[in-house]
């Protein structure tokens, strides 16, 4: 019998990866416990939560659009949440909701680790500026970046991220019509959700792309096609979706709940087995 319960929740969830990701590493892990996806509303999403701990719930993952809410949510929230202003993972401790982010440390997992990439000293270009690129810029940086450009669609949310990430000396933001005048990087990530729109092509100068341009789509499935097909098109030299990242961030996650943190190349390799058919929703 599971002696501890986790769901993912989202809006909407049926798609998402992460309670079959969370049951193998139980079961890889030896640990019994149950993990469901949740679908609630932005207006449900806090009754939905107290439901869920009156049935047991000791954790929970929040993807979009609920991470801004987790966030508010908490009593706690570690620094890296504090910076993303979102929360991916929650943890209940003594009554109350601990909130964290593990998407940034995640990417930097899957980037280094999995793919061997050294992060250091690159110029980096991160586009967008939501949860997920919040999220990841405080870790891009930690992993030692050189620099980091930052270009949303809605400029302000550039600017609200750079801000945040108060090191004006390394983080800058640009405008997406002013591409073309900013040379080019070592490092490109996509951090939006505009490949999920059928139809949606990727459109940006290869003057951005150098000899040594990794190219990162944080989406995976069919809404990393349009990125990643423009980044090998512009010659990158290293092209890496979002798979890994959500492997690894799920695994950030366990590890907070159950102190042991998986082995995730079998799960990563199962999903790469599947990938045409995957959507991303995490
Ligand atoms: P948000 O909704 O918080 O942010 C969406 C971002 O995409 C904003 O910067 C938004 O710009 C931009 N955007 C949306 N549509 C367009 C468009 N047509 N053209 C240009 N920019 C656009 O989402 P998240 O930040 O949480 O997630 C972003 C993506 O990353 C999602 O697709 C998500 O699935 C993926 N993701 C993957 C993870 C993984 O583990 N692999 C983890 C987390 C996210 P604006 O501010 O102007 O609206």
């Amino acid at each position: 019998m599971p002696d501890s319960r986790y769901a993912v929740f989202g809006h909407p969830i049926a798609h998402s990866l992460s309670p079959q990701i969370h049951r193998s590493f139980a079961a890889q892990t030896g640990i019994a416990l149950e993990y469901t996806a949740i679908d609630a509303a932005p207006a449900d999403f806090a009754a939905a939560l107290d439901a869920f701990v009156a049935q047991g719930g000791r954790g929970a993952n929040v993807t979009m659009p609920l991470k801004e809410a987790a966030f508010a949510l908490c009593t706690q929230t570690s620094a890296r949440a504090q910076l993303a202003g979102a929360v991916n993972t929650l943890v209940r401790n003594d009554g109350q909701w601990h909130g964290e982010n593990t998407d940034g440390p995640g990417l930097v997992r899957d980037l280094t680790d999995r793919h061997g990439l050294d992060l250091r000293g690159r110029r980096a270009l991160l586009l967008g500026a939501g949860g997920a690129a919040r999220g990841v810029a405080p870790a891009l940086l930690d992993a030692g970046i050189l620099e980091l450009a930052v270009v949303n669609r809605t400029p302000e949310r550039a600017d609200a991220l750079v801000d945040a990430l108060g090191v004006p000396e390394r983080a800058y933001t640009r405008y997406w019509d002013d591409l073309a005048d900013q040379g080019d990087f070592e490092l490109i990530i996509n951090a939006t959700s505009a490949g999920r729109s059928a139809g949606n092509g990727f459109q940006a100068p290869f003057t951005l792309v150098n000899s040594r341009t990794l190219a990162v789509d944080l989406n995976y499935g069919e809404a990393a096609i349009p990125f990643l097909a423009w980044a090998r098109a512009g010659g990158c030299r290293d092209v890496v979706d979002g798979l890994g990242m959500l492997v690894e961030q799920a695994a950030e996650s366990f590890a907070l709940w159950h102190g042991v943190r998986p082995d995730t190349d079998q799960v990563y390799a199962m999903l790469r087995g599947r990938e045409r058919t995957l959507v991303t929703a995490d």
